[in-house]
């Protein structure tokens, strides 16, 4: 048994500044590890790829990687970028195998292409014909396109947000293909879309009504689905066929399929006022989170400050200083901010050294045409505490084992408030991102965070209380920031009239 297993993940916010060349799915290096390299990176973390490898050796099987290649969210993938991907993929499918394994995000735009993921299934089904079983796990933020189902023979998604359960996706997807070949089971798909896009803020897997959603996907694999999958979608990303779908697998029943894949459709349908996000002005979210630290003890942990609109892991630029100015201007004392994308303010630190006092125009060098702004700047003075080649090892619950790198990262202390400067995209969901650069968050009265859901997967344990803060960016939850021109209509909540 010969199998072909693969990565290609790219969320796409098609309003995001931020390019995706070829670089950005290498993690510091030139290209994508592929082969041993690729096996080594990944082998007994908790990724879908992680999991693809370990059912491959523990059915004793022959396996490839011929790539692995993740990047952080950011704009349309460069052509270059996918065609290179796409063809390390396809020509070692071309070389011949019995079953495909791929770990996929399912959100992902290119130059090209509005649908990454379907080309991409397109071109390998094409290779490799009706009968080779094609695996495939994808993110919840997936936004599924007839191309991805049509062409995969089994797909998983994710059924937590944060993801901490990617492995298990991985295994799920991966049981489904191994258990054909073993002519054990016939998988059959049915999936389909609903005409809504549920709000980022409202989409975590811990709150109502996406907590009963995936409950109901986790039964209906109890049930006998091979997999059952909700997606919520990614809304940031203005193509045909963004928003909620699902997919659901069974065992040579595709009645079944489809009635359970009809079923959490009408399910997410009837909630969908509950996927709505009201925003709270900023200033107001400012003096609330005064009162909660006249109120709050000192010692319970830190008080979360959620700057949602800008968050690298949905394509923020991770650089304006709406919030973070915010901060400074209400006088907020015992902060640690993580993190300002600033490369250049990086340098000026490292040249002045530790210990070293100096003032930065922080921030704000990128601007966001998508959505009318240009980058904003903040002159800040403070002193240079800590340097860091900003190389960590992910402790989980997600991503457990994976490398993280911010490149070369600094702390500018102000005396109230550590601000974090990194100068490659990271976003803050795993303690060892603040080790790395010598903060221990659980001591801070404030910790603000360029996040919007993730980041309770490392560090929501600790915060004794959040709020919500709404700056500016490209992950805006205001639509109304937001020029929809691709996206289908009526759609839920753009529309009042919104169909299903
Ligand atoms: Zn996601």
């Amino acid at each position: 048994m010969k199998l072909v297993i693969a990565q290609m993940k790219h969320e796409t916010n098609t309003y995001s500044p931020v390019p995706t060349p070829l670089a950005r799915f290498a993690t510091g290096a030139a290209v994508p590890p592929e082969g041993a390299a690729a096996v080594a990176a990944y082998r007994g973390t908790g990724s879908a790829l992680g999991a693809f490898i370990e059912l491959a050796e523990e059915a004793g099987a022959e396996y490839t990687v011929p790539i692995a290649a993740s990047a952080w969210p950011s704009g349309p993938v460069h052509d270059a970028a996918f065609e290179h991907i796409a063809g390390r993929i396809c020509d070692a499918v071309a070389q011949g195998c019995d079953a495909v394994l791929l770990d996929l995000h399912g959100a992902m735009v290119t130059q090209t292409f509005d649908d990454g993921e379907g080309e991409l299934l397109r071109r390998v089904r094409a290779i490799v014909g009706p009968k080779v079983p094609i695996g495939v796990a994808l993110d919840m933020h997936t936004n599924l396109y007839d191309a991805m189902g049509a062409n995969a023979t089994a797909i998983a998604g994710y059924q937590t947000y944060p993801h901490i359960d990617m492995h298990a996706t991985g295994l799920r997807a991966g049981r489904a293909v191994l258990a054909q070949l073993a002519g054990k089971a016939k998988p059959t798909m049915a999936w389909g879309r609903n005409a809504m896009l549920p709000h980022v803020m409202r989409q975590g897997s811990a709150d109502s009504p996406n907590r009963e959603l995936q409950a109901r996907c986790q039964q209906m694999e109890a049930e006998g689905a091979l997999c059952a999958s909700l997606f919520v979608g990614f809304p940031n990303a203005d193509i045909r066929d963004a928003g909620l779908s699902a997919v659901v697998v069974t065992d040579n029943d595709p009645a079944l399929a489809r009635r359970w894949c009809d079923e959490l459709l009408a399910l997410a349908w009837e909630q969908r006022e509950k996927f709505v996000y009201r925003i709270e002005p900023l200033a107001e979210s400012m003096r609330r989170a005064q009162a909660l630290a006249a109120t709050k003890p000192a010692a319970g942990g830190p008080i979360v400050l959620l700057d949602h609109s800008d968050n690298c892991a949905s394509g923020g630029t991770m650089d304006t200083m709406t919030v973070l100015g915010a901060i400074l201007d209400a006088g907020l004392e015992d902060v640690a901010a993580f993190a300002i994308y600033d490369p250049a303010a990086v340098q000026q630190m490292v040249r002045a050294g530790v210990g070293a006092d100096i003032t930065l125009s922080l921030g704000g060098k990128l601007d966001m045409p998508a959505i009318g702004l240009k980058g904003q700047p903040r002159t800040v003075s403070g002193r240079v505490r800590f340097l860091s080649d900003g190389r960590y090892r992910n402790r989980g619950p997600m991503a457990r084992g994976e490398q993280g790198d911010m490149g070369p990262s600094a702390v500018l202390d102000t005396g109230r408030v550590q601000i974090v400067v990194i100068s490659d995209h990271v976003e803050p969901h795993d303690l060892a991102a603040f080790t790395a650069v010598g903060i221990a968050p659980e001591t801070k009265r404030f910790v603000m965070l360029k996040s919007r859901v993730h980041w309770r997967a490392g560090l929501g344990s600790l915060a004794q209380a959040v709020v919500e803060c709404a700056g500016t960016g490209v992950c805006t939850s205001d639509y109304d920031l937001l020029a929809f021109k691709k996206v289908r209509r009526p759609i839920y909540p753009l529309d009042a009239a919104a169909a299903k």
